[in-house]
């Protein structure tokens, strides 16, 4: 088995969930954990300046040492600076949830890529990520029909990053709650028209706010922030450090993507891929790890430049070899 080495770069609770990950891949080394801040101890020893991943001076130290480096920092305003500079030195897997920007996003870090000779997969996980392919294979297959996807009940990490980003925001948590009895409509089949995702959620914020922080101004900051909040209903609730500690710190989350179409008049189908994750990072974090792997395999068969998910063959995801695959699992 050909093992690849795997470097994590941010160590928040996506890069947390990675380092589990990685302890379960039998073909993946972790190289180190590398971050923005001083000081930081993790669970594999100490952490690595980030800089010396996205610095051109600094990385020469792991030229030829890491084979694909896993950027694991926020969507809101790391990965669109962080993924490209990676990219101009390493092979790079991320994880940008801002489906809004994800074509700007592929746009920039094709460019570096390219340029640099490195393979980089953006916006993997599970939504965008395997909700993704699933989408994209139901309507492959059942061309006329209607599609709807929803999140939650559960603990959104992109939201949550990008409240806590919010000038006066301490700490702060995001709940995506889709609404019942549309998602009952929707499995049924009994949905008219193609739903906007704020037809379908909403979401309820939780925040701890910096001392002599003004909540009004918090408050307006987040509800009316374009791409995560603007167009849905959004409870903001200001609570204590205590509560927050006592009440929120779990990161439970899943979602739902339906699929119902016809192939002859009367005949219809019904296609529903289901997820609940205990762990959001941790189960976010096992999708990186299998793409990572897929990454320095394509990257040695000579792939270069930006992709998705959808460009991945599936059986470079899994350490078995195509054999076994198709003895066991087709
Ligand atoms: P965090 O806020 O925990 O971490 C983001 C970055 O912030 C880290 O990489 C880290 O960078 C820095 N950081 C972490 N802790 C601290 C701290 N105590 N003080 C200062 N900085 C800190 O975000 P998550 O890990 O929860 O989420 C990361 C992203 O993952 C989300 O923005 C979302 O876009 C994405 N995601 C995507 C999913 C998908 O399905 N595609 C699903 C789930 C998440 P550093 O170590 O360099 O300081």
């Amino acid at each position: 088995m050909t093992h690849a080495r795997i470097a994590i770069n941010g160590y928040g609770n996506l890069g947390r969930g990675v380092e589990q990950a990685l302890s379960l891949a039998p073909d993946l080394d972790l190289v180190g954990v590398f971050t923005r801040r001083e000081g930081v101890m993790t669970a594999s020893g100490p952490a690595f300046p980030a800089a010396e991943l996205t610095d051109p001076q600094l990385r020469a130290r792991w030229a030829g040492k890491i084979d694909v480096v896993i950027n694991c920092g926020g969507s809101k305003s790391d990965l669109d600076t962080q993924t490209p500079l990676v990219a101009s030195g390493f092979n790079v897997v991320d994880s940008f949830d801002t489906h809004a920007r994800i074509p700007a996003h592929f746009e920039k870090v094709d460019a570096a890529a390219r340029t640099a000779g490195t393979l980089a997969l953006i916006s993997a996980g599970w939504d965008p990520g395997l909700f993704s392919l699933q989408r994209l294979l139901a309507e492959a297959v059942l061309p006329v029909g209607q599609s709807e996807t929803f999140w939650g009940p559960g603990l959104s990490q992109g939201h949550s990053d990008a409240v806590r980003r919010v000038p006066g925001v301490k700490n702060a948590v995001q709940y995506t709650v889709p609404k019942e009895d549309v998602r009952a409509a929707a499995l049924a089949g009994e949905t008219e028209g193609q739903l906007s995702a704020g037809d379908k959620h909403r979401r309820i914020v939780y925040v701890v706010l910096e001392s002599g922080a003004d909540a009004e101004a918090v408050r307006q900051a987040i509800v009316t922030m374009p791409d995560y909040f603007a167009e849905y209903e959004t409870e903001v609730h200001v609570i204590s450090e205590e509560e927050f500690a006592a009440e929120h710190t779990g990161m439970a989350h899943g979602g739902d993507v339906i699929r119902h179409g016809t192939t002859s008049p009367g005949t219809s189908h019904a296609l529903h891929f289901n997820l609940a994750l205990d762990s959001n990072p941790e189960f976010t974090g096992s999708v990186l790890v299998a793409c990572a792997r897929a990454v320095a395999r394509m990257h040695a068969r000579g792939e270069r430049g930006a992709i998705t998910l959808f460009d991945v063959p599936p059986a470079l995801l899994h350490p078995a070899s195509g054999a076994q695959l198709r003895a066991e699992l087709l």
